[in-house]
């Protein structure tokens, strides 16, 4: 599924392993621990390569872990992209905890840094709603809310955003959110 803004930037949805997908940024679910774990996570490190962990290692020694709704910057080692963006989700608590903004932050995190570094290209994961347990339902409705808001702004520079969806179950959900916000006038 796509949608294109003014300006011809474009969102996509698509199924697949985000470690294939050649984007100038690709978003990682990590943990505020940085270091390292299952899911999207795991297969960014196994196909990223040692370099990953290395400069991850730097950025602990530096400041200690990630802020959940924050990120850290990292180069990508073999992974078809320049950067990896490592985000720290909000494990879902119920709800009551913050987590829709704590999410939506991260998604904001990621668009500015993207921004700041003069990209065309990010791609994103289904952030929190693997281990992290987050409805995937309300994270579709945050996580496009937030890129479709970014790609209307007159001013960006980023051309291409793209979700991938490692099943099938997650890719409706975000064509379910996609579909229900209204395009811009
Ligand atoms: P979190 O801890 O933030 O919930 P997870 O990695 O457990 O992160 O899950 C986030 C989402 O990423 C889930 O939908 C999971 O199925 C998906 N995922 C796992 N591996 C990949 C991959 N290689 N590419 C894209 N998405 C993936």
């Amino acid at each position: 599924m796509e949608r294109e803004f003014p300006g011809g930037k474009r969102l996509r949805l698509v199924v697949g392993d985000i470690t294939r997908v050649p984007a100038d940024a690709i978003v990682n679910a990590a943990n505020s621990a940085l270091r390292g774990g299952g899911g999207v996570d795991g297969a960014i490190h196994r196909a990223g390569g040692p370099q990953i962990m290395r400069e991850l290692d730097e950025i602990r020694a530096r400041q200690g872990g990630c802020p959940t709704g924050s990120a850290v910057v990292t180069t990508a080692g073999a992974l078809p992209a320049r950067y990896v963006f490592h985000a720290v989700g909000p494990i879902w608590r119920g709800g009551q905890h913050n987590e829709p903004e704590l999410l939506a932050s991260c998604y904001r995190t990621c668009l500015a840094l993207a921004e700041e570094r003069n990209l065309q290209t990010i791609s994103f994961p289904s952030i929190s709603t693997g281990a992290y347990g987050y409805p995937v339902r309300e994270a579709a409705r945050i996580a496009i809310e937030e890129v479709c808001r970014h790609l209307e702004r007159p001013d960006t520079r980023l051309k291409e955003v793209i979700f991938v969806l490692f099943d099938q179950a997650t890719y409706q959900a975000y064509a379910d959110a996609l579909s229900q916000r209204a395009p811009v006038e």
